[in-house]
């Protein structure tokens, strides 16, 4: 049925009909639906519903408990329901009314007219961007990220969608997800898998059940590759999976884990990710004009397009200005080992003399991915993929700057400035990250039809001006709400593991939402200091426990497996909540994933963002809290860089010593703290109102809401990136001479 009805709904970057239709064991699970109701699974099937205001709450109200149960996968909530409650909502004539509203919204996504693109470039595209990244964020219910640059491709495919790109999305389908956090007594980090049953989620199977729809060849085997078709409003998302009967079982894990460590497991998902990525195109007969792969992990998908070319009668060289004008590149960290590079034996024994299809030689093929830094013997994916695409950027413009200086070797002796790399800075889906609340508030402030003048940054000037009461005593509301959740967590936890451990999981129960609260969640990499706060024990203890102005810290975040440093300060976190000489003002929420994420940017009062500059390409976390009206404490990189104004937060200065920043900017972020962000949170009104700082709360809603979104994001790449390449204009290329 819900096939049969897709069917109509066909656009231009979807597989062709001709595709067997494979039904999902779970739709086919789903009890009858009422007339009524009859298209709930068609809304649960579109992730679309997940940046819907009212769809959240239609699934709610189905059953609530099953709704948390499900951890908010409608799908599986449909599959569990029993025909009598259906019919009942369908009785109930409020809940059909917003279903049908909700259907409505759905449904619009589902074509392109009036969007952004339809409107200002609407036919200049005749084949969709084909976005390839390792991991992306969409929804909690599907696990397969691990932190920023997953929610960063959620957005952007979201945004896509939204402005009528058309897009389509590439990924592997990680079905043993991204791994649940444990903690041993001692507070070290554990891992768990949270495997999943890809049947059970809003994934359409596109391969047959035991074979692939492409294959590629790894160590010498075929490997057939299977796609799920993720429906992300306008954006279909293609994600591998190889996971099949056919293949040899060391096969079939490959896309089994997000970031396993181990190189010659990163290559093979690389070759996967990169080679079967053009492969399942292909054979969906998806004709992509534009190519972006986000980060260097997809870059092979560049090396595979030229093999067609030359496949096809030319030669590499001939091939490469047609490659390069439709591809575009971003790299998202100046860290080297966020750089993946694999040896020249790596690359024969895993891969095979990849070089012959191409008609070079091993070395000329090694040339293409080599890197100054990692020398001759090694094929370095970030090198590789500036050679091959010509649009090349960071994602914020100080971090343009940065990778400028790290590649400007590539174009020879050429002025940094010169060198060919621009810069997007990132943004965040607004509909995704912003709660529903501060939504509903400002239909208040904007005006109902604010939502349809995003894009109009005049509209945003009203923000400024909204009552200092009313703001105020809506965030407090949020927080005492998002802390009711984390206290709940929480005790789940506790319940879960009682027996083992007598003493709370995290000291989570002791939270006051009367009390200033700082948070500060990321992945725990070391250049983004958590432990910058404790440099000076007494001192963090003095201003948590102060009698007067209390201060309290909300912790989340989880260390890489392998990074053995960072689940080191993870521990040092993870103990101090235990400590108690901190008088439970300190917390640490386990699982940072994108629905704890959005109970911390809305349940906090200042954000804390605190790399070591210029390690933070962008970071996002802060752009979520300030549109919750969450001012960001932050070191000056990435984005904050250019996002501080001077009203909208507080910002470190620069370090005298940026080789040995870590005493300075502790010193600072503790006189930040004590001198001015602790007098003025407690500093009230008679109404008890904090004046000058909900100034700053609205402040930071205005920056974030006018500019650090996905839909301003999008329309740059499209302007300066997407659209010279669906002009296919070779004009202005500045390929590296090196
Ligand atoms: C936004 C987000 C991140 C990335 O935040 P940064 O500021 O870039 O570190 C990571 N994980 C989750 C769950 C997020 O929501």
């Amino acid at each position: 049925m819900l096939f049969a009805e897709d069917r109509t709904l066909r656009r231009r970057s979807d597989p062709p009909d001709a595709l067997p239709a494979h039904m999902n064991a779970a739709l086919e699970a789903i009890p009858t639906l009422p007339d009524a109701l009859s298209g709930l699974t068609r809304i649960a099937m579109n992730l679309a519903w997940s940046w819907n205001r009212d769809a959240a709450e239609l699934f709610e109200r189905i059953d609530p408990m099953l709704w948390t149960q499900v951890r908010h996968d409608p799908v599986a909530l449909l599959m569990r329901i029993d025909e009598a409650t259906l019919r009942r909502c369908a009785d109930d004539e409020e809940f059909v009314e917003l279903y049908e509203n909700v259907e409505r919204s759905v449904e619009a996504t589902e074509n392109d007219e009036g969007t952004w693109f339809a409107r200002e470039h609407g036919g200049v595209a005749d084949g969709p961007v084909a976005y390839f990244c390792a991991e992306f964020a969409v929804h909690d219910s599907i696990p397969i990220y691990s932190g920023g640059l997953g929610i960063l491709a959620g957005d952007h495919v979201k945004s896509a969608s939204d402005l009528g790109i058309p897009m389509v999305g590439v990924g592997l389908l990680y079905s043993h997800g991204y791994f649940d956090q444990r903690f041993d007594d001692e507070g070290w980090q554990l891992q768990q898998d949270e495997v999943f049953d890809p049947e059970r989620l809003p994934l359409r199977r596109l391969h047959p059940e035991d074979s692939g729809l492409a294959s590629v060849e790894v160590e010498g085997r075929t490997v057939q590759l299977g796609a799920w078709c993720m429906r992300v409003g306008r954006t279909p998302l293609y994600l591998l999976d190889s996971d099949l009967d056919d293949n040899d079982p060391a096969d079939r894990i490959l896309t089994g884990r997000l970031y396993e460590s181990g190189e010659e497991l990163r290559l093979k998902q690389e070759w996967i990710l990169g080679v079967g990525g053009v492969r399942v195109l292909d054979a969906l007969d998806v004709r992509p004009s534009v190519w972006h792969a986000n980060e260097g992990h997809a870059a092979f998908m560049m090396v595979e397009r030229a093999r067609r070319a030359v496949e096809a009668g030319s030669t590499f060289d001939a091939a490469l200005p047609d490659i390069r004008a439709s591809s575009v590149f971003t790299t998202h960290t100046p860290v080297p080992a966020g750089h993946d590079n694999f040896s020249a034996e790596q690359v024969e024994r895993v891969l095979g003399p990849v070089w012959e299809p191409l008609g070079l030689d091993r070395d000329a093929f090694m040339r293409i991915g080599y890197a100054p830094e990692t020398g001759e013997d090694r094929f370095h994916m970030t090198a590789t993929a500036i050679r091959m695409a010509r649009g090349v950027n960071g994602v914020s413009e100080k971090h343009g700057r940065v990778t400028r200086e790290i590649w400007s070797e590539l174009w020879g002796d050429r002025p940094k400035e010169d060198v060919p790399i621009g810069s997007v800075t990132n943004g965040v889906h607004r509909w995704t990250w912003m709660a529903p609340e501060v939504q509903r508030f400002l239909d208040g402030v904007l005006g109902e039809w604010w939502t349809h003048r995003v894009e109009e940054r005049e509209v945003w000037d009203r923000v400024l001006d909204a009552d200092d009461a009313e703001v105020w005593y809506l965030h407090e509301r949020m927080k005492y709400k998002r802390h009711r959740f984390l206290i709940e967590e929480a005790r789940r936890r506790w319940r879960a593991v009682w027996g083992k451990h007598r003493h709370l999981v995290a000291s989570g129960p002791l939270l006051d939402p009367e009390v200033l609260t700082l948070g500060f969640a990321r992945r725990f990499a070391t250049y983004k200091r958590a432990d910058l706060f404790f440099r000076d024990e007494e001192r963090l203890l003095e201003l948590i426990t102060d009698a007067q102005r209390p201060v309290q810290l909300i912790f989340a975040g989880k260390a890489h497996p392998a990074d053995d440093l960072g689940k080191g300060v993870l521990q040092r976190v993870y103990r101090m909540s235990h400590d108690p000489r901190s008088e439970g003002r300190i917390a640490f929420v386990q699982d940072y994933e994108m629905h704890v994420a959005r109970a911390l940017f809305a349940g906090v009062d200042v954000w804390i963002n605190v790399p070591r500059v210029p390690k933070e390409a962008s970071g996002t976390s802060g752009m979520k809290a300030a549109l919750n009206l969450v001012p960001q404490l932050g070191t000056l990189d990435g984005w904050w860089d250019e996002g501080y104004d001077g009203e909208n937060g507080w910002a470190i200065p620069a370090a005298p010593k940026p080789d040995d920043p870590d005493e300075h900017d502790w010193e600072q972020l503790f006189r930040l703290l004590e001198e001015e962000v602790v007098p003025s949170y407690y500093d009230r009104n008679e109404n008890d109102v904090p004046v000058a700082w909900v100034k700053r709360m609205k402040r930071a809603l205005w920056v974030a809401g006018r500019t650090f979104h996905t839909d301003r994001m999008l329309r740059d790449y499209c302007r300066r990136y997407y659209l010279p390449a669906w002009e296919a204009s070779t004009e202005g290329d500045d390929p590296p001479t090196r």
